[in-house]
């Protein structure tokens, strides 16, 4: 199928996409198109207006600033999989990337993309709640964080105002003592996870501290376990599996009792990386 028409506009800095935002309601912006286009196409989605932020300055950056990883909204998949820094920072979204689709799709699809599109499926909102990051917003007022575990509001739905743009994630440097583990379950690598979990953790070496647990494909939203997180914390694996507290429901993809089923497979999986970091 084709696209209704629509016409297009490429803004050269973050002032004009935001005022073209607010003089066409219906419009939208347009980074890597990955997912955008794909819904113009199946006629999901029919803007009267693309607005192309490609060309905006400064927004493809991976900088290190006040204990944080800043991570700019332009920066596509492909670039953060080959960053030492994040490799070295922020391990779990390293350990996330290959399982983003194909290379073809990292090499055009962005971060803020992805966490703006807020597909309950997609491995990097996951992993921004794992990490406890935020989101900058930028809008006609000004910048503003948004934390995210506010972030992500319902399906496909983000905090975002009509006239904001995300222009970058900020997430906490790993330390000495963090622990991350990731998994997920998808008929072909590179197709969207049935289910996932992006975990973190502290420890010490004799438990875990402050874990976060965050399923994906298991809810409108990423999801936290928290019920699962505190008996994990105390060591117990078979415990926390029990006690999984997720509601997800039928999807294409697999029942909602087959996606509880894979989660406690994914819990098993990940406290397993958690406890026992590799070398
Ligand atoms: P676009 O497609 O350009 O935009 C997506 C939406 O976000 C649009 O509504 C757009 O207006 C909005 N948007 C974009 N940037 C911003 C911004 N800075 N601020 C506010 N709103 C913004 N993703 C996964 O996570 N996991 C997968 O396994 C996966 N598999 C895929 C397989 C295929 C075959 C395809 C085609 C895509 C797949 N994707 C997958 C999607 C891919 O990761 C996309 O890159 C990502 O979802 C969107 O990023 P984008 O830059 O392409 O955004």
């Amino acid at each position: 199928m084709k696209p209704a028409p629509f016409a297009y506009k490429k803004a050269r800095s973050l002032d004009e996409a935001i005022a073209l935002l607010g003089e066409h309601k219906d419009a939208r912006l347009l980074a890597g198109g990955q997912s955008l286009i794909a819904t113009l196409n199946m006629r999901l989605s029919a803007p009267t207006l693309l607005i192309d932020i490609n060309g905006i300055g400064g927004l493809d950056r991976i900088e290190e600033k006040n204990g944080a990883i800043e991570i700019g909204a332009l920066v596509r998949h492909a670039q953060a999989e080959r960053s030492d820094m994040i490799a070295k920072r922020v391990p779990l979204i390293a350990r996330a990337m290959p399982h983003i689709g194909h290379a073809a799709i990292r090499n055009r699809g962005t971060l803020g993309g992805s966490i703006a599109f807020a597909d309950p499926a997609a491995e990097l909102p996951a992993c921004l709640m794992a990490l406890d990051g935020e989101v900058e917003a930028s809008g006609p007022r000004g910048k503003r964080t948004i934390k995210s575990q506010d972030f992500f509001t319902g399906l496909f739905e983000t905090a975002l105002g009509p006239q904001e743009m995300l222009t970058a994630i900020r997430i906490p440097l790993a330390t000495a003592d963090t622990r991350v583990g990731f998994a997920e379950l998808a008929r072909r690598h590179g197709d969207y996870a049935i289910v996932g979990l992006a975990a973190s953790a502290r420890s010490d070496g004799k438990g875990l501290k402050d874990l976060r647990l965050s399923f994906f494909g298991a809810g409108d939203t990423p999801s936290r376990a928290r019920k699962a997180e505190i008996v994990l914390e105390s060591g117990d694996v078979d415990g926390a599996v029990a006690q999984l507290d997720l509601d997800p429901h039928d999807d294409v993809q697999a029942t909602a009792a087959v996606k509880k089923h894979l989660a406690g497979v994914l819990l098993r999986r990940v406290a397993k990386q958690l406890m026992e970091p590799r070398a």
